[in-house]
């Protein structure tokens, strides 16, 4: 069993002797072969499904290694301004921490379902009258003033204990792969899988970085335009993101490893998401699935090299969004109580 990434990685990050070792078991996720969509792209494709960590996402790598920082250097609490996974994750580790946690959110742009999991882990939950921008100015001051821990992607420890997942990934496969397809919002994760693969790289645990594909949605892709974006909208909530905090960093990782970013359109990635759970028997979040639709169009464009080693990095689980899924997906078939009824349809 997983003893969390602390315990596994310690050694690999900037822990102290005063550092508490938390974990929820994060880390340690399957990387599961996606033998059908292999066959479809001529290609050795794996998934690396972050979804099944203790909160469904990757933030749990980065947050385990946030709040134990926070509390290694004596905060009282945490703040985050998110609607989203990382709230969802703060809350939890605060939980298991002993500490409060404050999630702020724009007034009126309060989907409630989304913070069902901040809720439930007994985060408090502060509704502002303002917009994200202003809500982040105002997380920001509460951990300057009050010795409250900020875990916004604004905090380093986060991209640290995210590079564990490169780590995972090279000890499974005994090398990196040719390639990484991995979903980019604020542009921190595709920047800590650099890290952690250079940080492998100089140890030599494995052979090169691999060619990093960072896939943003059409409709929110500040990388691909090379220009921020106002108005970023998809139906990928968790890649909604018009200015990425981590874009200097993500820019490099990409061209040293002569990758690309690329986009893909709202109706590509829900496409994508029932082509992995139908073919494969994966549920990811829409933003995870942005990797699978690259694949796709890639291969359309013959621009997909046969027999390479693609890893997607499957960010979040798609039970966090039912919603999202059913815009796509077919209805239930509803019949009478009838034997002839269900025969019928069974023999279709
Ligand atoms: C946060 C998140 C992303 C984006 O990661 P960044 O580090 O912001 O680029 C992608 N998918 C899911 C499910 C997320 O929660």
């Amino acid at each position: 069993m997983s003893n969390g990434i602390l315990n596994k990685y310690g050694s690999l990050l900037p822990l102290t002797e005063k550092t508490p070792r938390l974990s929820l078991c994060e880390g340690d996720t399957p990387l599961i072969p996606l033998k059908n969509i292999s066959n479809d792209l001529e290609i050795k494709a794996y998934a690396k499904f972050d979804g099944l960590n203790p909160t469904g996402s990757f933030k749990d790598r980065g947050m385990v290694m946030a709040v134990s920082k926070a509390l290694e250097e004596g905060a009282k609490a945490v703040i985050c301004a998110s609607t989203g996974n990382t709230s969802a994750s703060a809350a939890a580790y605060s939980a298991h921490a002993g500490i409060p946690c404050f999630v702020l959110l724009p007034a009126g742009n309060v989907a409630l379902g989304k913070l069902a999991q901040a809720l439930i882990y007994g985060a408090r939950v502060i509704a502002i009258k303002g917009n994200f921008d202003r809500v982040l100015e105002l997380a920001r001051q509460a951990s300057g003033d009050m010795g409250i821990a900020i875990v916004n992607s604004v905090n380093p420890y986060r991209l640290w204990g995210q590079r564990s997942a490169s780590w995972e990934i090279c000890d499974e496969l005994g090398d990196s792969p040719d390639w990484l397809v991995i979903p980019v919002g604020n542009a921190g994760n595709i920047s800590a899988y650099y890290d952690g693969f250079d940080q492998y790289l100089g140890m030599g645990k494995c052979s090169s970085i691999p060619r990093l594909i960072g896939v943003q949605a059409e409709g929110a892709a500040p990388m691909v335009k090379g220009c921020m974006i106002s108005d970023p909208e998809t139906v990928a909530t968790a890649i909604r993101i018009g200015c990425p905090v981590s874009h200097l960093k993500a820019s490099n990782a990409v061209k040293q490893t002569e990758g690309r970013f690329l986009s893909v359109s709202d109706e590509e990635i829900l496409q994508a998401q029932i082509y992995l759970a139908g073919r494969d028997g994966i549920f990811a979040e829409p933003a995870s699935c942005t990797t699978i639709a690259s694949l796709v169009k890639l291969k359309k464009l013959h621009s997909l090299p046969v027999g390479i080693k693609v890893v997607c990095v499957l960010t979040g689980n798609g039970l966090k969004d039912p919603d999202t899924a059913l815009l796509k997906a077919p209805s239930p078939i509803e019949i009478n109580a009838e034997w002839e009824s269900l025969r019928e349809v069974l023999q279709q």
